[in-house]
């Protein structure tokens, strides 16, 4: 009997254990049946997708989290190598590594090449040593869209193309990969020559070295200036030479793939556009080729500073429907487009005043617009580019006196009464503006019978966030004695709304537009925005988030809700958070509108 029962006692303990054996054992066939389900999918998912699908953007420079801003208006200059030894600057590293950097991948440095890499990088405001281990031929992903790539061009009617490429200082490898590029991506009959212009260069490697580089390949001239002259002389000094029927302009640090030149060329045709490719990026760290967001155009912030910005509402859709068309463009970045040779000498080429570096691209995108002709992005043209952070060159005289000059000769010749709103907020390039001389440049406006700066804002950028006579423009106090203002960070990135101190009539941070339908916008394309909470800057929409009635004294949102000052309960400087509340008898909803003469 006690047999029996530890019997079944037993036999149930075991069954029991077996029953659990056996359940176990399910799950983990479960379990390894779905994790190989996994991996199988991210396996199939990797093969159909490329490997820089999954790539971020570089987010600090390139990408705000609503849309695209790209700093590329970099006005720090100067640094040219710092400590580095005479051997070191003028010597050609080029040692390509089997299959480094192959379809646009990434490099990746040991750790002891990532020490060597910073010691080098002020050389040229890119990774050299990575540009280096990268064959001058390599392979590149093709990121055109699907109707890119189906769009046919009748080769033989295209017209011909010189491309010209100006050059200070550039790496070897960096530059012989931009001339390769064209020359493996071009068609044969569509290239007429490429034409190098070194501006004045004191590298060694770039003098015998360079032209041993290019001897064999057809089609590649170079030209030297004497003197160092900067970009627009430079440029000059190729379109002169050029025998082609369309100058396409690119900078030393380029990538071109494949399907770049026909779109251009094919546009550029028509006579009256200056034609941008579609500009992707060149990590300035690993050269990986990164595609860079499709919704961007080109414009400028109240200081002149080149900026990517959300292109308007009516050019996006136009983008949905038609995704190989060419879209109009306010402003273009500068080193990257293509014009029929006729129309560019005919519509002024470039300001020769202009120096070194930057303001060029504006001036020409004015001219452009102003003048009867057009500035326009093809998305079916994609050129990688190094967007750096700094110039890895000098500025003869000192970058604020060339930047400043070369921006107040586009400002005074093009902008009309936003001439006088640029100077007004920049005394520093007020203090300059009567020593220019653009007599020329003026007769040249005269003489094509130019547009006004007026037309152009309401024509070509209508979504611009400049002052207008239209529009109220000043500074918003609260009764509680703080302004309404951005406090500096990353341009254009926005962020949560405070009170700030309210600073001097000079002070751009806290000068605010307010537009007839209530939105209250800053610098660099921000508007107020209601949030969760908080109020926020945030990129200007059409949302009625963004509107603020003007009711008495009070701010109020579409819903009735009032702008309020809160008090600051931290102590951390950052100003007196603001918020949208139900209106009250408070001090702080209490707005006064200072208005600021903007010009
Ligand atoms: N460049 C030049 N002379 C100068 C300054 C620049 O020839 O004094 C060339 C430079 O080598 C490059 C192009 O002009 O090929 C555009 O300059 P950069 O790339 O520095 O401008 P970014 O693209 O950064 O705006
Ligand atoms: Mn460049």
């Amino acid at each position: 009997m006690i047999n029996k029962q530890l019997w079944s006692l037993f036999c149930r303990g075991r069954r029991k254990k077996i029953t659990s054996l056996i359940f176990i054992l399910i799950i983990l066939i479960n379990a390894m049946f779905y994790v190989s389900l996994l991996l199988y999918n991210s396996i199939q998912k990797n093969k159909t997708k490329p490997w820089y699908e999954s790539l971020q953007y570089d987010k600090d420079s390139y990408v705000d989290n609503s849309g695209m801003r790209v700093v590329v208006g970099h006005y720090v200059g100067g640094n040219s190598g710092g400590n580095l030894s005479q051997e070191v600057v003028h010597s050609n590293n080029y040692a390509p590594v089997d299959g480094a950097g192959e379809g646009g991948r990434p490099v990746q440095l040991s750790q002891r090449e990532i020490i060597t890499a910073r010691e080098l990088y002020p050389l040229h405001s890119y990774n050299i040593l990575v540009s280096d281990k990268i064959s001058i031929n390599r392979s590149l992903p093709d990121m055109r869209s699907e109707s890119c790539r189906n769009v046919q061009y009748i080769i033989e009617n295209l017209p011909t193309a010189s491309v010209i490429i100006v050059f200070h200082n550039e790496a070897w490898s960096t530059l012989m990969r931009t001339v390769m590029s064209v020359i493996l991506r071009s068609p044969v009959v569509l290239l007429k020559q490429i034409i190098l212009v070194d501006d004045a260069s004191d590298r060694k490697y770039l003098g015998k070295e360079l032209e041993e580089g290019i001897r064999k390949l057809n089609k590649v001239q170079i030209l030297r200036s004497a003197n160092r002259t900067g970009l627009v002389g430079a440029r000059l000094m190729g379109a002169r030479e050029a025998t082609g029927d369309v100058l396409v302009f690119l900078d030393a640090h380029c990538e071109v793939t494949n399907g770049w030149l026909e779109p251009l060329l094919d546009r550029a045709g028509s006579d009256d556009v200056f034609i941008c490719p579609h500009i992707d990026l060149l990590s300035d760290d690993t050269l990986a080729y990164t595609k860079s967001i499709d919704a961007h155009w080109g414009a400028f912030s109240w200081r002149l500073h080149f900026r990517w910005l959300m292109p308007s509402t009516e050019v996006m859709q136009t983008k949905t429907n038609h995704p190989s068309r060419p879209y109009p463009t306010p402003a273009m970045a500068g080193g990257l487009f293509a014009v029929r040779k006729s129309l560019f000498w005919r519509l002024g080429s470039y300001d020769e005043g202009m120096v070194i570096w930057g303001a060029e691209n504006l001036e020409l995108s004015w001219r452009a617009w102003q003048c009867g002709a057009r500035v326009e992005i093809t998305p079916c043209s994609r050129v990688g580019h190094i967007f750096r952070r700094h110039s890895p060159y000098k500025y003869p005289g000192g970058v604020a006196k060339v930047l400043n000059s070369n921006l107040a000769r586009a400002a005074i010749v093009w902008m009309d009464e936003w001439a006088d709103f640029f100077f007004k907020f920049n005394p520093s390039v007020a203090a300059i503006r009567d020593q220019q001389s653009v007599s020329d440049r003026m007769e040249l406006r005269n003489r094509l019978q130019c547009k006004s700066f007026k037309w152009y804002l309401e024509n070509v950028w209508s979504q611009h966030f400049f002052p207008t006579d239209d529009r109220w423009f000043g500074r918003i106090r609260s009764e509680k004695g703080s302004c309404l203002g951005v406090s500096s960070g990353t341009p254009g990135l926005g962020g949560p709304a405070a009170g700030i101190s309210c600073g001097s009539d000079l002070d751009l941070e806290r000068l605010l537009v307010y537009t007839m339908d209530g939105r209250i916008m800053a610098d660099e394309g921000l508007c107020l925005q209601q949030g969760n909470g908080r109020a926020v800057w945030k990129t200007c929409n059409e949302s009625k988030k963004q509107v603020w009635n003007q009711k008495g004294p009070r701010l109020k949102t579409p819903d009735g809700l009032c702008l309020t000052q809160l008090i600051s309960t931290s102590t951390n400087g950052v100003g007196d958070p603001l918020t949208a509340k139900r209106c009250v008898s408070d001090m702080g909803q209490i707005w006064h509108f200072e208005r600021v003469p903007w010009r």
